[in-house]
């Protein structure tokens, strides 16, 4: 995205003209934004050579699977649901891992039939499950265990995932007792060491405390892992500090631990693929003065986009035409939903706004859609991508009939 004469371009395309083809709101992507983002990513762990598997819950968007299918990568799921979706992708299973605190029999029955890479178990009851299932079938299931390094990745509270108090994984001692007790069973075959401690991750030391965690464990078990997934997380620059992950340093960490133990690395990272591949464009609905601020209710709301209301996430939210004409009042981004917190930002200076201005909220395209919902019985947005200058709707907007 860039301006051109103080109008807002995505890639080629003027981005108030599609708002004239396309009903507001919209998720509008950029197909060679997400194709550096993938190249980068590559880049920057070219020396260990991992297998990438995308995280489909970040976007599970069915055309956006098939880019990134295009482009090698594999994928890492959490239900059936996006198990399915991403082999309509036609990614293929051995590059498929599922992760989860809660899979389901009937999810490991599936995932087991489709033969995919991993199961990347989180409990052990969860792997007597796996075993019985397996003994059922007979057939040895590879599997993942997850571990929870304890470890505070300094995140948001509520994204953080690899402290002893979060839900996620096994702790060293029953990890280390999991390793030892089918150690020599003919239906599970522990091959994978998994972890992941939270997501938008600025700080690249919780990651090396990870790696020298794991280093530990490997030491410990005595067993030979064939994978170590090191889960996802890295955080991107929303445009309101300046802050990056140092990608040299974790991955010269990653590459210590890959002379000593010849392991094939797994990453599944989903915000840092697509997070600012998309903005959410929006149209002012109305400006409602009062004495100290002006409300610009937007016709996106919370339903849309749910990581403000959600995590307290603050999205930059930039005019798709530049007037130069700041207002001294208080803006406050609101959607028209019948709750305090479908607010996306509080801004000091704007720009003047009137009715059917256009706007882009920014860097939604992980975790924006697929968290999209019917409340209030608003149909969900359409997504679009453009290429260069080519436009296409990946996704329609709902019908309201059909909900209705
Ligand atoms: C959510 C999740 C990811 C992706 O996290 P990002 O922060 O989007 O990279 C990866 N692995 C697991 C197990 C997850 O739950």
């Amino acid at each position: 995205m860039r301006y051109n004469k103080h109008r807002l371009f995505i890639e080629k395309v003027n981005a108030q003209s599609i708002a004239k083809k396309v009903d507001t709101p919209f998720y509008c992507y950029s197909f060679n934004k997400l194709k550096t983002n993938i190249n980068n990513f590559k880049k920057n762990f070219n020396k260990i050579d991992p297998l990438i598997c995308f995280s489909v819950k970040s976007n599970n968007n069915l055309y956006i699977l098939r880019i990134i299918k295009k482009f090698g990568l594999g994928a890492d799921v959490v239900s059936k649901g996006e198990l399915l979706r991403a082999l309509k992708a036609g990614i293929s299973p051995n590059k498929i891992v599922f992760s989860g605190v809660g899979k389901t029999k009937e999810e490991i029955n599936f995932a087991i039939d489709k033969k995919i890479l991993l199961i990347n178990a989180e409990s052990e009851d969860e792997i007597n499950v796996i075993n019985k299932i397996a003994i059922k079938k007979k057939k040895k299931v590879n599997v993942g265990l997850r571990l929870n390094p304890n470890i505070d990745a300094k995140t948001l509270k509520k994204i953080s995932t690899g402290r002893n108090e979060d839900k996620f994984g096994v702790p060293e001692k029953i990890f280390l007792k999991i390793i030892r007790k089918f150690n020599s069973s003919s239906t599970i075959n522990i091959r994978c060491l998994s972890v992941h401690i939270g997501s938008q991750i600025l700080d690249h030391k919780p990651y090396l405390r990870m790696i020298r965690v794991i280093e530990n464990i490997i030491k410990k078990s005595k067993n030979k892992f064939d994978y170590i997934d090191l889960g996802g997380g890295m955080g991107i620059d929303y445009g309101l500090n300046s802050k990056k992950l140092n990608y040299k340093k974790y991955s010269s960490s990653i590459e210590r631990l890959l002379k000593k133990y010849k392991v094939k690395f797994i990453f599944e990272p989903g915000r840092s693929i697509i997070g600012d591949t998309a903005c959410l464009i929006t149209k002012v609905i109305y400006v409602k003065s009062s004495t100290k601020k002006n409300f610009i209710i937007l016709d996106s709301a919370m339903n849309d986009f749910m990581r403000p209301a959600l995590y307290g996430s603050l999205h930059r939210i930039i005019p798709t035409v530049k007037n130069n004409k700041i207002l001294k009042k208080i803006h406050d981004f609101v959607g028209p939903i019948c709750e305090t917190t479908d607010r996306f930002l509080t801004l000091k200076k704007y720009q003047q706004l009137k009715e059917n201005d256009t706007l882009a909220i920014c860097d939604v395209g992980a975790y924006g859609i697929v968290l999209a919902s019917n409340y209030n019985l608003r149909p969900k947005p359409a997504e679009v991508l453009i290429n260069n200058s080519s436009l296409k709707i990946i996704s329609k907007r709902e019908n309201i009939n059909k909900i209705i």
